[in-house]
């Protein structure tokens, strides 16, 4: 018998609430990094009309090699002229200035010989976008700019556009959210903060753990993403916690030893990494389901145990995956993760008055 078919079978008959098969009315839309989120930076630079078409390729060239700018390749050198009573005319992007730079003439701004300034105007300050852009949104702003080249990741423009995920992939989404909504609820029928979260192995769509918000005096930490991280570690002969007093949390035992489990999640993870005992960790190429966003303590146990995707319903003020920080995409941490928003968010927000 499969011990993890046994935990589905609880999981839809004594436990959680029958799948909703009504129409979504909500939207799991990306928590995307700083740099995807942030508005268009700006940089001045020196344009100057280019008066006779025909020096346009010299010029390119001897402007380019003297001023490559290296970190603005987004941009295009070369643009149509936006003064309507000279509509034919190009410009050149010649150099970046200083922030607080003045007029300039062509002398000052390119040796010669390397280039020959025949065929150029009086030159002029104009803002460029400082960074390649990350989103279409991010393009669409710094193109109004400058014309600006994009290397649109498909992936991201769809997940900002709400199309990432099918009618099928929703429903189960929506199935494992409502079983995180009924863990809160147990929860605060016990006393407790009503936050609730499921660990789901999206390849074969098992829920292995669910828990809700334990924390008390006696042991503050015990948040609901900490609650099912040490679940899972529980299903695979691990865990630290005794939540016999909590009976609503609960987990799947590993089916399989961690090291064979480990071939079936390798290929689902890009990021894969072993720990130190050379076992994949905790919850590699797990999807983590919780109502409200977790705070920074949680965040960083989601990098430690390296879950793949988090699902959350409602924003917090604390939160630590699109709040206050975005701790899933940041550079610096060895684990990156894909986090999204604002499934079942109505619901979500109802459970605790927090949020
Ligand atoms: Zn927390």
């Amino acid at each position: 018998m499969d011990p993890l078919g046994g935990m589905e079978q609880q999981c839809e008959d004594e436990k959680a609430p029958r799948p909703n098969r009504e129409p979504t009315l909500w939207q799991a839309l990306p928590v995307l990094s700083e740099q995807q989120s942030r508005d268009v930076e700006l940089v001045l630079a020196y344009a100057a009309p280019i008066l006779d078409k025909r020096q346009t390729s010299r010029l390119l060239k001897e402007v380019s090699a003297v001023h490559p700018l290296p970190d603005q390749t987004h941009l295009k050198r070369v643009r149509p002229s936006r003064d309507a009573s000279r509509p034919h005319l190009l410009e050149i992007l010649l150099c970046l200035a200083e922030p607080a730079a003045g007029k300039r003439s062509l002398a000052e701004l390119l040796p010669q010989p390397a280039v020959d300034p025949r065929g150029l105007g009086q030159p002029f300050l104009v803002p460029v976008p400082a960074w390649p852009p990350l989103t279409r949104g991010q393009f669409e702003e710094a193109r109004a700019h400058w014309p600006t080249s994009f290397h649109e990741d498909k992936h991201v423009t769809r997940a900002l556009a709400g199309r990432l995920f099918s009618a099928q992939e929703q429903v189960e989404m929506q199935g494992h959210m409502e079983r995180a909504v009924w863990m809160a609820q147990q929860a605060a029928t016990g006393g407790l903060r009503a936050v609730g979260a499921v660990v789901v192995d999206p390849a074969s769509g098992q829920v292995l753990a669910m828990g809700h918000d334990c924390s008390s005096s006696a042991n503050p930490l015990l948040h609901a993403t900490m609650v099912c991280i040490d679940l899972v570690a529980q299903g695979q002969g691990q865990g630290t916690y005794d939540f016999r007093p909590h009976p609503a949390c609960s987990f799947a035992p590993a089916s399989t030893h961690q090291g064979i489990q480990a071939v079936s999640v390798r290929t689902l993870n890009e990021d894969m990494d072993m720990d130190e005992d050379g076992l994949p960790y905790v919850c590699t190429g797990y999807d983590l389901y919780i109502t409200r966003e977790p705070c920074a303590m949680c965040a960083m146990a989601m990098v430690h145990s390296r879950v793949q995707r988090v699902f959350y319903g409602a924003p917090s003020p604390d939160g630590a995956l699109g709040t206050r920080f975005r701790i899933h995409a940041r550079p610096d941490l060895n684990h990156r993760f894909q986090v999204f928003h604002g499934v079942l968010e109505a619901q979500c927000r109802q459970l605790d008055p927090d949020t």
